[in-house]
C-alpha cells in the first residue's frame, strides 16, 4: 500500500483554516484531519475527540514524557500536540493526513517527514482577520486581542512553507487547497506506487505493434 502524504496547514488564528480544512476533507476522499490534543478550554460547540482531545496539563506533560507526540508546542499559553500513533497509522494505511498546527509544530513535522507538503493560509487584510476573529464569537475580547497580537508573529513565518493561499473568497481558497492535494497525488514520486500494475502492463514488451 502506498504511504499517504502529510499536509501541514498553518495560519494565524481566525484566517479560516478550520473552515477550509473541514470543507476540503468533505470534498475529497482519502484525506483526513488529525485531531490534536490541547490543554485550552473547550469552546461552546466543540466536541471532545472531534475538534480536539481536551486534556489537562498533567496528562499532556505525561504524554510528552512518554514520547507520544509527533510534534507539540505551546501556543497562546496552552499546549497543543499531534499524537504520533494517529498520524503514523493513517499514513501507513495510505490516507493523506492534514495537520492544522502552528509554525513551531510545522518545523518539527518537516524535520521528521521532509516530504510533507506545507501550506500557509493568510487573510486578505488585518482588518478582515480581526473581523473574523471577533465575528466567530467563540473567544472573549481579551483572547481576541491577544490572538491578534500573536497573528503577526505567526504570519512572519509564511516563507518557511511550500505554498501560500490567501483566504479572501472562500470558494477560491478551497479550490486552491484541493488543487494542491490533487497535484501531489498525480506527482512523479507517487505515480510508480499508485499505478504500478498499469505501468507494468503498458510498458511490457508483449503484443506490441511496431
Ligand atoms: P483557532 O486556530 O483560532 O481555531 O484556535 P485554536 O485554539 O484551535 O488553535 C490555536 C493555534 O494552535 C493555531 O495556531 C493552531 O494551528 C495551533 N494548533 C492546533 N493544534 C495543534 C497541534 O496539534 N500542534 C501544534 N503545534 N499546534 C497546534
Ligand atoms: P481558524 O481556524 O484559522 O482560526 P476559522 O475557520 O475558525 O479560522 O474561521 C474564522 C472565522 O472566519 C469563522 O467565523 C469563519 O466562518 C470565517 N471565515 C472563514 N473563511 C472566510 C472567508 N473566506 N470569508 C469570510 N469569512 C470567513
Ligand atoms: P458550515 O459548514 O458550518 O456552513 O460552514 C463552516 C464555517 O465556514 C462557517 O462558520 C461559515 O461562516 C464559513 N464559511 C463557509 N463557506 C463560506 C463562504 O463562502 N464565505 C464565508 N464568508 N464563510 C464561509
Amino acid at each position: 500500500m502506498a504511504q499517504g502524504t502529510l499536509f501541514i496547514v498553518s495560519a494565524p488564528s481566525g484566517a479560516g483554516k478550520t473552515s477550509l480544512v473541514r470543507e476540503l476533507i468533505e470534498s475529497l476522499d482519502g484525506i483526513q484531519v488529525s485531531v490534536s490534543h490541547t490543554t485550552r478550554p473547550r469552546r461552546e460547540g466543540e466536541v471532545d475527540g472531534v475538534n480536539y482531545h481536551f486534556v489537562d496539563v498533567a496528562a499532556f506533560e505525561a504524554m510528552i514524557a512518554r514520547g507520544d507526540f509527533f510534534e507539540h508546542a505551546r501556543v497562546f499559553d496552552n499546549y497543543y500536540g499531534t499524537s504520533r500513533r494517529a498520524v503514523e497509522d493513517l499514513l501507513a494505511a495510505g490516507q493523506d493526513v492534514i495537520l492544522e498546527i502552528d509554525w513551531q509544530g510545522a518545523r518539527q513535522a518537516r524535520e521528521q517527514l521532509p516530504e510533507a507538503v506545507s501550506i500557509f493560509i493568510l487573510p486578505p487584510s488585518r482588518e478582515e482577520l480581526e473581523r473574523r476573529l471577533a465575528g466567530r464569537g467563540t473567544d472573549e475580547h481579551a483572547v481576541v486581542a491577544s490572538r491578534m497580537r500573536e497573528a503577526v508573529s505567526e504570519m512572519s513565518h509564511f516563507d518557511e512553507y511550500d505554498y501560500l493561499v490567501i483566504n479572501d473568497d472562500f470558494t477560491t481558497a478551497l479550490r486552491e487547497l484541493q488543487s494542491l492535494v490533487i497535484a501531489r497525488r498525480l506527482s512523479g514520486e507517487r505515480m510508480r506506487e499508485r499505478h504500478g500494475p498499469l505501468l507494468a502492463a503498458l510498458l511490457s514488451g508483449e503484443a506490441g505493434v511496431e
